[in-house]
């Protein structure tokens, strides 16, 4: 499944996604660790 990087935009591959987390019940995928960072400081991660 293609989905988008919030952070940085870029299109990436959710099976190969270097980082993702659930924010608010829904998955974001990230194409890096430290797009994941920089969401973090703005979203709360759910269990
Ligand atoms: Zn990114």
């Amino acid at each position: 499944m293609k989905v988008k990087d919030p952070v940085c935009g870029m299109v990436i591959e959710s099976a190969t996604a270097a980082a993702h987390g659930t924010y608010g019940g829904q998955t974001v995928y990230f194409c890096s660790v430290a797009c994941q960072a920089s969401y973090d400081k703005t979203h709360r991660r759910s269990a």
